[in-house]
């Protein structure tokens, strides 16, 4: 920005001392319009107007809602990692039990489950409540029988939760297909031991994921 002149006397004169020099030195020639022109530059050269900041371009109500939402937004993020938080209750059924792996569990056991038909091992599918968008709290990972109970609330779990997940009938008559009758019955063990709770066996806490407690399920001839 070239130094401007004065409009009386040419001389060259900094924007921000014309009015005052116009003003001092030629308080006769100099017209008021001239004056105030200076002094409009002047302002508008050594303090130019600060752009207008984002915030003071929105309206102050559009501030207010952005900031409620933002503390709402919050809010929900906290009680939803919070790990107190939970949809679900020590009552709720599991087939109406979705887990998040996230912010953890209040419980995580295992089981290694068997079952054997007259002799014959059946193979414990894989991925047994586990779909997209919803893992229950009772499943399998893959085919070695290891069930996992993994819970974000306090809840106990049988037998008949996992075999509710699966969709397959399990009690002290029936296994998978199979029905006892005169001449074959179902032995349920836990750990090598014989167990008369069957389906209502509850699955254990604070079990070593390295050696889960074994549970056979054998359909076998009396
Ligand atoms: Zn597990
Ligand atoms: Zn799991």
């Amino acid at each position: 920005m070239g130094s401007p002149k004065c409009p009386v006397c040419s001389a060259s004169v900094r924007t921000e001392n014309l009015s005052k020099h116009l003003q001092s030195v030629h308080p006769r020639e100099a017209k008021p319009e001239m004056v105030l022109e200076a002094e409009r530059k002047a302002t508008q050269t050594v303090r130019p107007p600060p752009p207008r900041s984002f915030s003071a371009s929105l309206p102050r109500n559009v501030i207010i809602v952005v900031l409620i939402l933002a503390l709402l937004a919050g809010g929900a993020w906290v009680v939803a990692t919070s790990p107190a938080y939970s949809p679900y209750n020590a009552n709720t059924p599991v087939l109406q039990m979705c887990m998040q792996e996230s912010p953890g569990f209040a419980r995580h056991d295992h089981v290694l489950l068997s079952i054997t038909i007259t002799g014959v091992p059946q193979q414990v599918p894989m991925n047994i409540g586990v779909a997209p968008g919803c893992m229950r709290p009772v499943h399998t990972h893959d085919t070695t029988g290891r069930i996992h109970v993994e819970s974000s609330v306090a809840h106990e779990f049988t037998l008949a939760d996992f075999f509710a997940v699966w969709n397959q009938p399990f009690s002290k008559e029936r296994i998978l297909g199979y029905t006892t009758d005169t001449s074959h019955t179902i032995v349920f063990r836990v750990d090598g031991l014989q167990n008369t709770q069957f389906e209502q066996w509850p699955f254990p806490h604070n079990t070593n994921p390295d050696d889960p407690p074994k549970v056979a399920i054998s359909y076998e001839t009396r």
